[in-house]
């Protein structure tokens, strides 16, 4: 009896009394400590990570059809851009499963570079991309990074992001994806190389250069300058995924004067009047990049362009309704939690696009438009008991006109 008292009341694997620990749990013949758990979870995430290294063949492979239409479940139009990333994609995990050093033809780095103007959904295309995979996945603006030495973030602040999205686990962060944003806003001020260097833009491409291309980078876990004295973990870049994204404001000069001068190569082959003038960015190539001022290294590093279009009015009308988690649809869920059917009809919604594109608010302004109609809506209805709300383009007018629209301009 003693004997079993004794046994009871110490965790089996450390041989801590009962009183030392949190919590004891019994098994049929011994027990274990809080902290024995935590250890042996510590190694058991361990061990499946080491044993388990990535497997591009598993079922997160999917098809580059199957891709897109992962995509389109998200994404209004843009089905160039989805194509080519799905492609894109596919490429990029097929190469990942060539770690075999034996193979004759090395399949080269697909990272890819999406222009198109603010808001037509480059950033939800990457994330979108990045939900699909299951890597880790960050978002980082290009307008923070600068070189060493200068105010502002240092380019290897890039991968700490990447490394925390990953929590710190470096070999899924090694295969993740890093969405750089803005990076038309570190072109070369000038078309002219030889311009005095600017701190703002070649330089932090010349630093972004070594990532893009694959090597092995120390990475300050904390990030940044604030912390001296942080151990680097050195995590290689050779399979992240790089997706660069850009406006290029004005770019459509440059096309336009590459499509007007070209006398030689197959562009040449398409006549003139076969180049749709009102949407000259489904032509942008590398040389646009490169007349924009971004470094022919960095265009070289980024070998896959895709353009996104500017929505169509149709398109933003879709957008309201139409992504499985649209604004509309999530709309609809928060009032169904409280057991209230809200609908819209169809002219309220005509009318939010209208607005949209009157203030020139684009995708982005819908949401903003959503919430300022739906605010006093949702401030007031649960106090009510109402079961349902219906949003006419009336209602949807006056509390527009009681915010007074104008203010949404600035937004
Ligand atoms: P960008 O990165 O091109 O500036 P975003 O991807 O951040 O634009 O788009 C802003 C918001 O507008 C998104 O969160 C999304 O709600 C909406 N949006 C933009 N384009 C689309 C699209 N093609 N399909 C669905 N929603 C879109």
């Amino acid at each position: 009896m003693a004997k079993k008292e004794s046994f009871s009341s110490k965790c089996s694997f450390c041989g801590r009394q009962k009183e030392d620990v949190n919590l004891l749990i019994a098994g049929i013949s011994g027990h274990i400590c809080d902290l024995c758990i935590e250890q042996a979870y510590a190694i058991i995430k361990e061990e499946l990570h080491l044993q388990k290294p990535f497997d591009p063949g598993d079922a997160t492979l999917k098809t580059p059809a199957e891709i897109k239409k992962f995509l389109d479940q998200y994404i209004i139009d843009q089905d160039e851009a989805k194509k080519v990333l799905a492609v894109a994609v596919y490429n990029h995990y097929k190469r990942l499963s060539q770690n075999n050093a034996d193979d004759d033809v090395e399949i080269e780095k697909s990272n890819i570079i999406l222009v198109g103007e603010t808001g037509t959904g480059k950033t939800l295309l990457a994330k979108t991309i990045a939900k699909l995979l299951h890597v880790p996945f960050t978002i980082v603006d290009a307008t923070v990074l600068t070189e060493a030495g200068y105010v502002g973030e240092d380019i290897e602040s890039l991968l700490t992001r990447l490394l925390q999205a990953a929590d710190y686990d470096v070999k899924a962060a090694e295969r993740g994806i890093v969405f750089i944003d803005e990076i038309d806003k570190i072109a070369r001020k000038s078309d002219n190389p030889s311009i005095t260097r600017d701190v703002s833009g070649e330089g932090v491409q010349q630093g972004l250069l070594k990532l893009l291309e694959g090597s092995v980078v120390n990475v300050p876990p904390q990030g940044g300058r604030k912390h001296p004295e942080q151990k680097m973990i050195p995590v290689n870049t050779r399979n992240i995924l790089f997706i660069a994204g850009g406006a290029f404001d004005g770019i459509e000069r440059k096309i336009a004067n590459r499509l007007n001068t070209t006398v030689v190569g197959y562009t040449a082959q398409r006549s003139a009047d076969h180049i749709d003038r009102t949407n000259l960015i489904q032509y942008v190539a590398p040389q646009d990049l490169k007349a924009f001022g971004m470094i022919p290294e960095i265009v070289g590093r980024l070998p896959v362009i895709a353009h996104l279009n500017q929505l169509s009015r149709e398109a933003l009308r879709q957008i309201l309704t139409e992504p499985k988690n649209s604004i509309i649809k999530q709309y609809i869920a928060l009032f169904q939690m409280d057991n209230i059917k809200l609908s819209f009809d169809a002219d309220a919604l005509e009318y939010i696009v209208d607005v949209a594109i009157d203030f020139k608010l684009g995708a982005r302004g819908l949401r903003t438009i959503c919430e300022v109609i739906m605010m006093d809506i949702m401030f007031e209805t649960p106090s009510k008991k109402t079961t349902a709300v219906k949003i006419t383009k009336k209602i949807a007018e006056t509390h527009l006109n009681r915010f007074n629209a104008g203010r949404l301009k600035a937004s």
